[in-house]
């Protein structure tokens, strides 16, 4: 352990269950000097088809993160040793207006871009990542994508609306702010609008990894050929909805689909994205009212962890 950056306050100074629960108990610092890396949450669930509740999503990613340690005992990973981490409080999204929340969340993420700050957020539903994706394209140029979900989220319109939490990656693909060629989407599966739901982003470049594609396997492999096809010079962001995990391991959320991925398939996924060039990562659809045990939070407390450790210049002990 080093005192040179924040550290999670440890459970033998202060029990778990006590205190103050912040993201992996790290401090809230009002302002971003020397901050490597803001978990930002997002509370917004006015942009979901379905079950509602994601606003909720934050506040219990952070209770449920209190029983991460700051060692991955799997890799080495050390990222309290790596990076200055903190807990960057919430967007003040309007709940009332989906159009004015996005604005507000993508100026708030150029304020972290301009700061020189990673972002990694918490959702919130999936119509979050489009504002921090146009954020980081401003500061980056054209993102590379990982993509885990369910669903393909590139459906033109939804009820006639063209921002949704089923809209977004048309969008961004439309405005250029992701690279279609360097797109990734993992997990996709379920029943669709239409038999060629998937096609539309296929036939521009985007390559899809089913879910049926993992069944029974290691996603180790499919990661190796992610990374061949990405590249590590390409600024990259992990967008990483919840329901791309089957419903038995992560059932707090809003449109579960069975037959998904796995805990450790999740887990392979991110760590697989160790060595590319990631600017930001997001975890999205925790909905904590449909969470009852709250497994679904801790997992996603520990999928942020993990996404820490895969971060470049993340140490390994
Ligand atoms: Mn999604
Ligand atoms: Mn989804």
């Amino acid at each position: 352990m080093t005192e040179r950056f924040n550290q999670p306050m440890s459970g033998n100074a202060m029990p778990r269950f006590a205190g103050t629960a912040t993201m992996f108990r790290l401090p809230t610092p009002s302002e971003l000097v020397g901050v490597d890396v803001a978990i930002t949450g997002v509370p917004l669930d006015i942009g979901t088809s379905n079950r509602a509740g994601t606003r909720y999503g934050p506040r219990q990613i952070r209770s449920e993160s209190v029983l991460v340690r700051p060692y991955s005992m799997a890799t080495g990973g050390a990222p309290f040793d790596s990076f200055q981490v903190v807990d960057g409080g919430d967007v003040a999204i309007n709940p009332y207006s989906l159009e004015k929340s996005l604005g507000l969340i993508e100026a708030h993420y150029a304020r972290l871009a301009a700061a020189r700050v990673l972002p990694i957020s918490l959702g919130g539903d999936h119509t979050i990542t489009l504002p921090i994706l146009r954020a980081l394209m401003k500061r980056h140029g054209p993102l590379a994508l990982v993509h885990v979900d369910a669903h393909a989220d590139t459906n033109d319109v939804m009820s006639g609306e063209r921002y949704t939490h089923g809209t977004i990656f048309r969008r961004a693909l439309e405005e250029g702010v992701v690279d279609a060629r360097r797109m990734v989407q993992i997990g996709l599966r379920a029943t669709g609008y239409s038999a060629n739901d998937f096609d539309w982003a296929r036939s521009r470049g985007v390559h899809v990894i089913q879910a049926e594609d993992l069944w029974y396997k290691s996603a180790a492999p499919a990661m190796a050929e992610v990374r061949e096809r990405i590249g590590t010079a390409a600024p990259t962001y992990l967008s990483f909805d919840i329901d791309g995990l089957d419903p038995s391991v992560a059932p707090g959320t809003g449109t579960p689909e069975p037959g998904g991925l796995t805990a450790s398939q999740g887990l392979e996924i991110i760590r697989g994205c160790f060595g590319l060039k990631l600017v930001g990562c997001d975890l999205v659809e925790v909905s904590p009212p449909y969470d009852v045990t709250g497994n679904t939070a801790l997992l996603a407390a520990n999928l942020v962890f993990e996404m820490l450790c895969s971060l470049p210049g993340c140490r390994r002990r």
